[in-house]
C-alpha cells in the first residue's frame, strides 16, 4: 500500500476498531480493495481484540454430520437434492449417541449436529435425540444446524435443551440470494427462521460464504450490515469451494485473503462473538485454520463424523476431515495452536 493510499485506509481500520461499525460506501472500500498488507493490518488488530476477549484459548466444538439427505437445491451445495453422484446416508440415534460420547470422552463440550434438511430426521426425531445427549451429558452444550424448520419444530428442538443454532443467512441481498438459491426458497423465510431462533433463546449464529458466484462488494457490505443488525451470538464465514455435480462446478473458489480480511472485520465489529476457522478455509490452503485464528477466529470443529461417512458429507470438493481437522487428530491440531501461541481451552 503506498503512503496516501495507506492513510486514507487506516483511518478506515482504526474508525473500524473504534466504532465497531463502518458505512457501507466504507466497508465496500475495504472489501473492494482488498490487499494482502491490509489484510496484515487489520488480522493484527483483530488478534489483539480477540485475545482481550479469550486469552491465547481456542474453544473446539466437535462437528457431527447426521445427514447428507436435503430436500433443497441451493446451487452452490454439492448435496443439493437433484446431485445423483452422492451416496446419501443418515445416521440413526445410537450413532449419534456414540459418536457424541467418544467426542465426550476427548474432551470436547459441545457437540455440532449439522445435516441436510432431511425429512426422516424429523423436528421431533432432533428434539429427542437433544434430550438423550442433554440427560446422558449435562455439561455438554449441543448445537444444531439443520437449516429451516418450522417455529414449532425450533420450540421442540430449544424445549429439548439445544442451547445453539447455526443458520447462515448466506445473502443479505434479496437478489443476490435468489441467485444462489432455487425458486421456492425464500430470503425472508430464511431471515425469519433467524429472528425466531434468537426469540426462543438460542444462542444463534449466521454467516455466509465469501466469493461465491455473483457475490459483489456491495453484496458483502450488505451482510456485513445485516449481521451488525442482527447481533448474533456466532459467526461463520468461510470460502465458497466449486462442488462437483452442481450448477456452479466451474466457478472459481473464494479467495483466501478476502476471507481472512472478513475474520478480521467481524472481529472488530464484535470483540466476544464466536467466530470459526471454518474447514473451508483449512481446505482452500494448508495455512488457512491457523491464519483464520491469526486473523481472530476463536473457534475450531473437528469432524467427529464416523470416518466411513466422512467424505460423504460433501458440500464441497476435497473437504478437509482427517488429520487436524477431526477428533481423532486434537493432538496434531493442538500441536499446531501451540506453534503459533494458541492453546485449546479446557
Ligand atoms: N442444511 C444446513 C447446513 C448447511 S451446510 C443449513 O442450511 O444451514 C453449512 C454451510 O456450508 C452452509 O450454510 C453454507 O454456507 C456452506 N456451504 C455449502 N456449500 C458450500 C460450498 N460449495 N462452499 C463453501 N461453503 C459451502
Amino acid at each position: 500500500m503506498g503512503e496516501p493510499e495507506c492513510h486514507s485506509i487506516c483511518a478506515l481500520i482504526e474508525k473500524l476498531a473504534r466504532e465497531r461499525v463502518l458505512a457501507k460506501e466504507e466497508y465496500v472500500r475495504l472489501i473492494s480493495e482488498c490487499s494482502e498488507d491490509m489484510v496484515h493490518k487489520v488480522s493484527a488488530k483483530a488478534k489483539k481484540v480477540a485475545e482481550a476477549s479469550f486469552g491465547n484459548k481456542i474453544l473446539l466444538r466437535g462437528l457431527l454430520e447426521i445427514s447428507n439427505h436435503c430436500r433443497n437445491g441451493c446451487r452452490y451445495c454439492g448435496l443439493r437434492c437433484s446431485n445423483a453422484g452422492v451416496e446419501r446416508y443418515r445416521m440413526s440415534r445410537e450413532q449419534i449417541l456414540e459418536r457424541c460420547r467418544y467426542a465426550y470422552r476427548i474432551g470436547l463440550r459441545t457437540f455440532v449436529l449439522q445435516g441436510g434438511e432431511d425429512a426422516v430426521q424429523t423436528d421431533s426425531w432432533i428434539a429427542s435425540v437433544v434430550k438423550t445427549l442433554k440427560d446422558e451429558m449435562p455439561d455438554a452444550a449441543v448445537t444444531l444446524s439443520v437449516g429451516e424448520r418450522s417455529a414449532e419444530g425450533y420450540r421442540m428442538m430449544r424445549e429439548a435443551g439445544a442451547d445453539r443454532y447455526l443458520l447462515r443467512h448466506e445473502a443479505a441481498d434479496a437478489a443476490l440470494y435468489g441467485r444462489i438459491h432455487p425458486v421456492g426458497m425464500s430470503h425472508t423465510h430464511r431471515i425469519e427462521c433467524l429472528y425466531e431462533l434468537k426469540r426462543l433463546g438460542f444462542q444463534t449464529g449466521t454467516g455466509f460464504m465469501v466469493g461465491v458466484p455473483f457475490q459483489t462488494a456491495e453484496n458483502i457490505a450488505d451482510d456485513l450490515l445485516f449481521i451488525h443488525r442482527f447481533q448474533p451470538d456466532m459467526i461463520g464465514v468461510g470460502p465458497f469451494i466449486a462442488a462437483r455435480g452442481t450448477p456452479f462446478e466451474n466457478e472459481s473458489n473464494g479467495s483466501l485473503e478476502l476471507t481472512l480480511l472478513l475474520i478480521g472485520i467481524l472481529r472488530l465489529m464484535f470483540p466476544k462473538a464466536h467466530i470459526p476457522s471454518t474447514t473451508a478455509l483449512a481446505t482452500l490452503s494448508p495455512e488457512g485454520r491457523l491464519r483464520g485464528i491469526l486473523a481472530g477466529a476463536n473457534v475450531v470443529m473437528p469432524n467427529i463424523s464416523p470416518v466411513e461417512v466422512r467424505g460423504k458429507y460433501s458440500i464441497y470438493d476435497g473437504k478437509a476431515a482427517f488429520g487436524a481437522e477431526c477428533g481423532e487428530g486434537i493432538s496434531v491440531l493442538k500441536k499446531q495452536l501451540a506453534s503459533i501461541g494458541y492453546s485449546v481451552d479446557e
